[in-house]
Order: C-alpha cells, then sequence, then structure tokens
C-alpha cells in the first residue's frame, strides 16, 4: 500500500492548463459557503509539511500556494472568516463553521513573502490550476505524529509524484528569501 499524503496528489500530479484565468475558493460548509474569489492562477504550488496550514481531513500533507494579496476578494459569507492565530506572521482566514483555511496574508510589510497570499487551489471550483511543483518542510510532518520510521518512504512517494521534497522551501525561494535579507541588510 503507497502511503497517502494528500488526496489531490495521490492519484498522480494533475498538471495545469497553463492557462488557468482565476476561480472562486469554497469552503467545506454544506450552505453559506465562504467563498473567495481569485484572479489568474497561483505560483509556487507545493505540498507542505509545517504544522500550521490547513490540511483535509486525513491528509499528511496541505497543498498550499501563492498568488498576490490584490487577486484575492472575499465574494460570500465573509462574516463567517476568522483569523486562526492573530499572532502568527501569516493570518489565516479560516471559515468558524468548518475550519477550512481561505486564504493566509501577511500584513508584515517587512516579510520576504509580503504581497503574498496563501491559499488552496484545491478549494477551487474550477479545474486547471497550476499543479503542485515540489514538497517543503517534509520532516515537519514527524511533529505532528508521523513516525521518523515512515519518512523514507514519504520521501520515495513524493520522488515518484515529481515533487522533490525539501526539509525547508525549495532553493528557489529560499534563495528569494536570503535575497531580500541580504537586500534588507544592505539598506
Ligand atoms: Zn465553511
Ligand atoms: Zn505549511
Amino acid at each position: 500500500m503507497t502511503v497517502a499524503l494528500h488526496p489531490s496528489i495521490d492519484n498522480g500530479v494533475k498538471q495545469g492548463s497553463g492557462s488557468f484565468a482565476g476561480g472562486t475558493l469554497a469552503c467545506k460548509c454544506k450552505d453559506h459557503q465562504v467563498k473567495v474569489g481569485i484572479k489568474g492562477d497561483v505560483a509556487h504550488n507545493h505540498a507542505c509539511g509545517c504544522t500550521k496550514c490547513w490540511k483535509p481531513q486525513g491528509a499528511i500533507f496541505s497543498v498550499v500556494a501563492v498568488v498576490p494579496r490584490q487577486n484575492v476578494t472575499v465574494l460570500e459569507n465573509g462574516d463567517k472568516l476568522q483569523v486562526v492565530d492573530p499572532s502568527a506572521v501569516i493570518q489565516r482566514h479560516a471559515c468558524k463553521a468548518c475550519g477550512t483555511h481561505m486564504y493566509g496574508r501577511i500584513e508584515n510589510k517587512n516579510h520576504p513573502f509580503y504581497g503574498l497570499d496563501f491559499i488552496h487551489a484545491e478549494l477551487f471550483e474550477e479545474p486547471g490550476s497550476a499543479a503542485p511543483q515540489f514538497a517543503a518542510f517534509v520532516s515537519s510532518v514527524i511533529e505532528s505524529g508521523v513516525k521518523p520510521e515512515q519518512m523514507g518512504e514519504i520521501r520515495s512517494r513524493f520522488k515518484e509524484l515529481g515533487l522533490e521534497p525539501y526539509d525547508c522551501l525549495s532553493p528557489a525561494l529560499m534563495d528569494a528569501i536570503a535575497t531580500h535579507v541580504a537586500k534588507s541588510k544592505a539598506a
């Protein structure tokens, strides 16, 4: 039996259409769903093993991507949203009723990822958004109860799916963070 990572990738990674124009994210409520409109495609989509990202029931990993914050609009039932942890760097706006995280926003203007909101593309009502490209914070799943002995199997499964497993972010994103830090030190 293969290890289940996340329902949207367990049967293979579905590639995006390459021309996704945006869509609507819907929470998991049966009625009065929170709906959030997203303009354009997502970027840096990836599986994440951290303990903070929202995951669907039974999943070990979340799948999370970014979009420019100005491309995110709450369309319906915004009164059901609340920030999960106001002290966290990423303010995760979640549905109070079903717990689904609709978008995560960074309010600290000095943060390397300021200007980008974190969203879960699996909540799109429309198909075709950009597929996950790698797996981040893989070792962190041990903090949510995964046995260290399972890590070999988990990392090989990611490789089999074509998603390189990293224990922090991907090299491109780590470079972007370091560049931001270097620039702010030089300033
Ligand atoms: Zn909900
Ligand atoms: Zn995460």
